[in-house]
């Protein structure tokens, strides 16, 4: 997709900071981290979110990639939550298939009421 910049950071045509890369995934920062390390881990291939007929077995590459992140940002062992916001209701903004890796802090216990 042109106008993707997550296709763009996976390119390298857009700037990241890389934490890891391989032939069908990359993971990088977010650039407005919300917990102590906040790392976002996406397919190369695009797809829109979740719901977009998503390759299972990209999905397994894709989610089956988490703990090899985690490991590398250090928050293995301590723990770490992982979030996939996916459309209207799930608040998504980047409408490039993402995982939120999420860690160095304990999360909150409840994400609140929806609204
Ligand atoms: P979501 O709201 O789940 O779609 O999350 C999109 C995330 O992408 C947000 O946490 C943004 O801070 C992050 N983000 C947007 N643009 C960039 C970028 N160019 N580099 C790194 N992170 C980005
Ligand atoms: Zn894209």
């Amino acid at each position: 997709m042109t106008d993707c910049i997550f296709c763009k950071i996976a390119a390298h045509e857009l700037d990241a900071d890389i934490v890891y890369e391989d032939d069908d995934v990359i993971a990088f920062e977010d650039m407005n981290p919300q917990t102590p390390v906040h790392t976002l881990l996406i397919p190369k291939k695009h797809y829109d979110n979740l719901s977009d007929d998503v390759d299972e077995a990209l999905l397994g590459t894709l989610f089956g990639k988490v703990p090899l992140i985690a490991r590398l940002k250090g928050i293995e062992e301590s723990g770490y939550r992982i979030v996939a916001n996916t459309g209207a209701h799930g608040r998504q903004t980047v409408y490039h298939l993402h995982i939120h890796i999420l860690g160095g802090a304990n999360m909150p216990i409840s994400m609140g009421p929806a609204d």
